[in-house]
């Protein structure tokens, strides 16, 4: 009989990275910010410019639609429509199809450590409803075997197929994706500029109003505050890390990045990992692969994929970052003692 468990769960929203932008800098009246609750974290949008306002409304708006699709739990979105479609073809918008296509090639270029139909497993943890748990192992190899992203077959014309059993979850990439398209809908209600924080994921947007690169901190998952800056320009900052969604049972902790090989929680030398690139989908999916992967997998992965850069705080409290990033890293006051290692 499956036990439900009496657990204490910690669960923490924190705002991983904070741009370090003071309203002073740009004037009172070009700077505008707007907040929004959705995808389960605090959202904030800032927007520079006469039409920032608009801009704002308009990355609301999108935000919600764009939950409105790929959400695993509302029961009219895409998402579940295909995870409830008992093998039939479903036809979805035109959105989730990309995204699911971008996730297939993300879980093709990181040998199934990000992989999109994770859903079982995650489900059985009790990540999706908080209704935490440790599974039997036998119901996390029953899981398993439907958890494999060539499964998923794409029709062409927004349909989608995906046999009995196997569920998609695109939560590992949703908030990078969502980031991007919300910075194309500020772009069309005239602003050039702008960040869009969505707890963990960043998005930059156009140039720094000071002509300069943005300067992202990233926050020490211990202490919730930064401990590094990251020069960057537009483009996507994205960390993941174990301590974001976990629940203790009986003194072990367990959290919401499943090792897709294993069925449990990765374990990895990583405490978190903040990726660098342009495509805010990409810098998800690679954060929460990397983890999955460890320190020494993303500098292989880094040897063959130029189009990334990493930043990872391990377990021993180093800092390994990819060369790129030489002179563009800075640690903060009261962690200058954290030993760097470029690779
Ligand atoms: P967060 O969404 O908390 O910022 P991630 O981007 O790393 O963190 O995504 C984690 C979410 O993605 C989990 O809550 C789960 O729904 C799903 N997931 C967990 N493990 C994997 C995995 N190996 N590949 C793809 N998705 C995963
Ligand atoms: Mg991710």
């Amino acid at each position: 009989m499956k036990k439900h468990l009496n657990i204490t769960v910690s669960l923490m929203l924190i705002i991983l990275c904070t741009v370090f932008a003071s309203a002073c800098d740009y004037g009172e009246a070009s700077q505008h910010r707007g907040e929004i609750y959705a995808l389960d974290t605090l959202i904030t949008v800032t927007a520079y410019g006469e039409k920032g306002d608009e801009g704002i409304a308009a990355a609301k708006s999108e935000i919600r639609r764009l939950e409105k699709l790929l959400s695993v739990t509302d029961e009219n979105s895409d998402i579940f429509r295909i995870n409830a479609s008992k093998g039939e073809a479903v036809e979805v918008s035109s959105e989730t199809y990309e995204l699911i296509e971008k996730a297939i090639s993300i879980s093709v270029l990181t040998e199934g450590k990000f992989e999109p139909t994770v859903f079982p497993i995650v489900k059985l943890w009790g990540f999706t409803d908080k209704n935490y748990r440790v599974p039997e192992e036998i119901e996390i190899k029953n899981a398993l075997s439907n958890v494999n992203c060539e499964n998923i077959t794409l029709l062409g014309e927004n349909r989608v197929k995906v046999p009995e059993g196997t569920q998609l979850d695109l939560g590992a990439v949703a908030k990078g994706y969502i980031g991007d398209m919300s910075a194309i809908a500020m772009e069309k209600a005239g602003v050039e500029s702008g960040i869009i924080s969505l707890g963990g994921n960043v998005k930059l947007m156009g140039e720094n109003p000071q002509n300069d690169s943005w300067n992202v901190g990233v926050n020490h998952p211990e202490d919730g505050v930064a401990f590094c800056k990251v020069k960057a320009e537009e483009g996507s900052i994205v960390t993941s890390g174990a301590y974001q969604r976990n629940f203790v049972f009986q003194g072990v902790t367990y959290h919401h990045i499943i090792n897709p090989e294993t069925g449990y929680p990765a374990e990895s030398d990583i405490e978190s990992v903040t990726v660098v690139t342009q495509d805010g989908s990409l810098a998800d999916g690679l954060s929460t692969a990397l983890y999955v992967g460890g320190s020494e997998y993303a500098a292989e992965l880094r040897k063959s994929q130029s189009d990334f850069e990493y930043i990872i705080l391990t377990k021993n409290n180093e800092l390994i970052i990819s060369q790129a990033l030489k002179g563009k890293t800075e640690l903060l006051e009261g962690y200058e003692n954290i030993k760097i290692t470029y690779r």
